[in-house]
């Protein structure tokens, strides 16, 4: 039988795939949001890359009904994928390091939903804060928990934003996405070209990418970011497989390409 993927239905995977869903959209609101920025984008923490791919052996992401290993095999896989179909270089390494944010945990907590317990602050499909939450969200029963949904200022279909503002001037629910993307982007080495910086960034962001929604939102260069993510999203979706990889064996053709768009110092979290 094929195997079938983001399949929400499956009984056993699913009652903490949906109790991570229903914390998530109870407590993702937008002052909730603009709180973690201001507590988690301090770029002050060094780390090496490959000691934070380290540590992602020690995450399993709840939110993924399709895969039950540490989080870096999920990385290799997707970048393995890429390299396979001779992708560009910077592709192969996005793939690697796409969920990298996910090592917020380890200085996360319970409280924000950053940590290994609880990690509805973390992973999962997000959304925009700030406006009117969409049907196409994965459980949509869950959208009337969220407290912004009966506030005025942000329950309707523009919120707080103008009309065609565009993708790059909303805010997200927060989580392992935007986290990467920040991290980067303030990266002094970062030579990571705009395609990959987006599908860093913009990959969780199911409702708008396979949704459809938030169409009064986008603005015209967001139909170019639309066919980055697609293209992209077959690797992280479809390459999910048991096989298991040795990450100090794929290190090796790996690091040139690393050291090639981020350089060879440490990155700042
Ligand atoms: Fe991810
Ligand atoms: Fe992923």
């Amino acid at each position: 039988m094929e195997k079938v993927f983001r399949n929400y239905n499956d009984i056993d995977v699913n009652a903490a795939v949906r109790e991570h869903y229903r914390k998530m959209r109870e407590r993702q609101t937008f002052e909730y949001v603009q709180r973690m920025h201001r507590k988690y984008l301090k770029f002050n923490k060094p780390m090496d890359l490959w000691e934070a791919m380290d540590h992602l052996n020690d995450l399993i992401d709840v939110s993924d009904p399709d895969l039950d290993l540490p989080n870096v095999q999920h990385l290799i896989q997707s970048a393995e994928a890429i390299r396979s179909d001779n992708r560009p270089d910077w592709m192969q390494l996005v793939g690697l390091i796409h969920d990298l944010g996910k090592v917020m945990f380890l200085w996360g907590s319970d409280e924000d939903g950053t940590s290994q317990n609880e990690q509805w602050g973390m992973v999962g499909d997000v959304f925009v804060v700030g406006c009117a939450l969409p049907e196409s969200c994965v459980y949509p029963e869950f959208n009337k928990l969220n407290p912004d949904m009966s506030d005025s200022r942000y329950n309707s279909e523009l919120g707080i934003y103008e009309e065609h503002c565009g993708l790059d001037n909303l805010t997200l629910a927060w989580g392992h996405d935007e986290y990467l993307y920040q991290v980067l982007k303030h990266h002094k080495d970062n030579l990571i070209p705009e395609a990959g910086m987006v599908m860093i960034r913009y990959h969780s962001f199911y409702p708008w990418h396979s949704g459809g929604s938030y169409t009064s939102l986008l603005c015209a260069k967001d139909k170019e970011y639309l066919n980055w993510i697609r293209d992209f999203n077959k690797y992280d979706l479809y390459t999910k497989c048991n096989k298991i990889y040795d990450l100090n064996e794929i290190k090796d053709y790996y690091l040139p390409i690393a050291n090639k768009y981020l350089g060879t110092g440490p990155i700042f979290w």
